[in-house]
């Protein structure tokens, strides 16, 4: 170990388990790649007034879990806490709205930094897997980005996770509601921060962890009751739509979610194999993003899924990923005449398209082929001085331990050839 350690609350990906957080993107962002939607990538830091008014000045992001700092030259930033208010922006200022294809749908994969107290499944340092369709109000793409998320997860091989959905309104309905549950939280028995926050943010109350909180809850008005028309037919289109798909979902009138911004369409992906930390995923609508950053009018929806908390949840049920084995063919050269052809092979074959590795260091046979059976190669080449003389190469199928001399001059081939 060196003198430091990687910073408290992050972690390190190394190999092996890294592989499967690669297999992860891969099979969230494969169905949106499959749906239209294209790749976006942007700063890892944004002008800290982003995400204040992106995110919401009463959100624990940005009161609490921003990692903010002045540049030298004066500004002031924030490293990226979620990726929606900087998608949309760059989505913005390229004008993507603009080029008369909406709705603008775009994917992005990358590091997101919170400053939370870590604890398994928390972490200060994460990364999502994300979506968002801007421009467009329609059901369909709210259903869409649910449905794909169920089928990322379902690719996984995951079982144990529920969606969640709930309307939170719009700018008519939400307004109204948000009065009548200020009025009934005002007479609860509540510590002074909770006070605070009746008045700033209301509905944030109603997702308050704590069982006595909760228990004052019961009672509390429910947004359904409030939904005006418009949001109520949009809500009933959207579960008509994914219960159409066959996609499982649970109505949960008291899911708000973190951020100021959603209207209308909120969900929540959770693992019941995760313990407190058990949202994997999340998203919404929110119709009114764009205009809180300085932008036109352009309702949107969009959903994050965490990266890490995905692979706990596999891992808490068990689900090992089918990942093939990276290395086909693994050569072991003996001697120095060997060490030279056989280099020259692997790298042949490498540009041939076949995963080849080779075993550096000139060590010894019995070291050599421990390094070829931990690489879960099929096949082993392989050489000698006596086998060079003869022109020839030891080819081993690692899975029968069958062993044959193949021509130097027609390794490569015979490998293409067995290995389809
Ligand atoms: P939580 O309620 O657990 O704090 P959140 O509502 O803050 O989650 P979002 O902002 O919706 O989470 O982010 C989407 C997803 O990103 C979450 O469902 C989770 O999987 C992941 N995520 C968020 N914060 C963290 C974190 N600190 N460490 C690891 N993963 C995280
Ligand atoms: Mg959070």
């Amino acid at each position: 170990m060196s003198t430091f350690q990687a910073p408290k609350g992050t972690y390190d990906l190394t190999p092996p388990r890294s592989a499967t957080f690669l297999a992860v993107r891969e099979a969230i962002s494969a169905p949106l790649r499959d749906s239209g939607y294209g790749y976006i990538e942007t700063p890892g830091f944004e002008n800290v007034e982003l995400f204040a008014r992106g995110v919401g000045e009463s959100t624990d992001i940005v009161t609490k879990e921003m990692y903010t700092l002045t540049t030298k030259g004066g500004d002031q930033l924030a490293l990226r806490p979620e990726g929606t208010a900087s998608v949309l922006r760059a989505a913005l200022e390229a004008n993507l709205h603009k080029a008369g294809n909406l709705p603008v749908k775009l994917w992005y994969s990358g590091s997101y930094y919170r400053y939370e107290r870590p604890q398994a499944g928390r972490y200060r340092h994460f990364s999502q897997v994300g979506a968002e369709a801007i421009g467009t109000e329609d059901p369909a793409l709210d259903a869409e980005l649910i449905i794909l998320a169920d089928q990322a997860y379902r690719a996984l091989g995951l079982r144990q996770f529920r969606i969640l959905l709930n309307s939170l309104g719009d700018k008519e309905c939400r307004p109204v509601y948000r009065e009548a549950l200020q009025t009934f939280l005002r007479d609860l028995d509540l510590d002074e921060e909770t006070r605070r926050r009746i008045e700033i943010n209301p509905l944030r109350v109603l997702d308050d962890k704590r069982a006595d909180v909760q228990k004052q809850l019961t009672d509390a008005p429910k947004l359904r009751d409030y939904l005006c028309d418009a949001c109520k037919a949009y809500h009933e289109e959207v579960r008509a739509l994914i219960t159409a798909a066959g996609v499982a979902f649970e109505d949960d009138e008291k899911l708000v979610r973190g951020l100021d911004y959603y209207t209308r369409t909120t969900f929540e992906f959770v693992h019941d194999g995760l313990g407190s930390q058990s949202a994997v995923g999340g998203g919404g609508r929110y119709d009114g993003l764009s205009e809180m950053i300085g932008g036109p009018e352009l309702p949107s929806v969009g959903w994050a899924l965490g990266v890490d908390r995905t692979v706990l949840a596999l891992e808490a049920e068990g689900v090992e990923l089918d990942l093939p084995a990276v290395t086909s063919v693994y050569a072991v050269p003996l001697g120095e005449e060997a060490r030279r052809v056989l280099f020259g092979v692997v790298t042949e074959l490498r540009r041939a398209g076949i995963a080849a590795d080779f075993a550096f260091g000139g060590r010894g046979l019995k070291g050599a082929m421990k390094s070829a059976n931990r690489s879960g190669a099929r096949y082993t080449l392989v050489a000698g001085e006596r086998d060079l003389a003869e022109g020839v190469v030891q080819l081993k199928d690692m899975e029968s331990g069958e062993q044959t001399a193949v021509p130097l001059t027609e390794a490569a081939a015979e490998l293409a050839k067995r290995l389809g």
